[in-house]
């Protein structure tokens, strides 16, 4: 929950200052990118190789551009390698070496690879590999939603991906319209949990398109794609949604999901059960 505070506070002064929500939302998720407890940059699952391969993508809600990156090793902060590929490129998603590339024409810093390795993660890699120790999955990928003094719209989410994962698996989280969309007319939404089957719904498109063409509020709209679709499809998880009018939801198929959020008047609320 520290943590959580932390990101909120990292988005929070980039907003009172005027900044934008792309802005708000990167320095939340480098935060979160920066904790160890979490899954994604320091801290993230293993693959079954003992290596990392993270993920992330961003997405601005006015025009609806996106970047993402998938399978970077050395980048420190994969969301602002995410952020270039959207500001600064004429692509939306690159991958391993190219990205890497990428990001360091653009300044980003690197690191060795054991700077991703902590204990913990390692355990959690060598008990999913012995079958008498194999639990379910917990996710713990990280996002972001923000709405800005424009009321534009914007989304992050970052990830080491599934834990014990095949060398080049890709989940949800870099795949704009299933981990992470933002359309100001709509919402912007972020989402965590089986990415395969986040990928296989378009978990995150069907949440916006359910507003613009099913006539769902997004309350509705997030709850329907996160409570009856996605476990039809056989995966749980959860989303961050907000739309420009400041609606707010965080369902999710999970027993618990850890969230917060920040109000106008700057009040905090972290959460991870739905009845606390
Ligand atoms: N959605 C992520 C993935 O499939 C995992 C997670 O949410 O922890 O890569």
């Amino acid at each position: 929950r520290d943590g959580l505070v932390v990101a909120l506070r990292a988005g929070e002064q980039i907003l009172r200052g005027g900044g934008t929500s792309v802005t708000a939302v990167e320095a939340a998720v480098q935060a979160l990118e920066d904790d160890e407890l979490f899954n994604a940059g320091k801290g993230s699952v293993f693959t079954e190789d003992g290596g990392h391969q993270l993920d992330a993508s961003i997405m601005r809600g006015t025009d609806l551009a996106a970047g993402a990156v998938a399978g970077l090793r050395t980048i420190r902060n994969p969301i602002s390698a995410a952020r270039l590929v959207m500001e600064k490129t004429q692509w939306v998603l690159l991958a391993g070496e190219g990205a890497e590339e990428m990001a360091v024409a653009h300044g980003l810093p690197t690191v060795s690879p054991d700077y991703f390795r902590t204990r913990r993660r390692w355990d959690q890699m060598m008990a999913a590999k012995d079958p008498s120790t194999a639990q379910q999955a917990e996710y713990s990928t990280v996002g972001a939603v923000a709405v800005d003094e424009e009321r534009n719209v914007a989304a992050a989410t970052s990830t080491g991906g599934m834990n014990n994962k095949v060398l080049g698996r890709i989940g949800d989280s870099p795949i704009i319209g299933a981990g992470t969309y933002a359309n100001n007319e709509t919402l912007a939404v972020s989402a965590t949990g089986l990415g395969e089957v986040f990928i296989r719904g378009a978990a995150a498109s069907t949440m916006s398109n359910l507003i613009e063409f099913g006539g769902r509020d997004l309350v509705t709209a997030v709850h329907e794609v996160v409570m009856d679709r996605l476990p039809a499809l056989g995966g749980t998880g959860g989303v961050v949604a907000l739309d420009r009018d400041g609606a707010f939801a965080a369902p999710h198929s999970t027993p618990g999901m850890l969230h917060g959020w920040l109000t106008t008047e700057g009040t905090i609320v972290t959460k991870v059960f739905t009845d606390e």
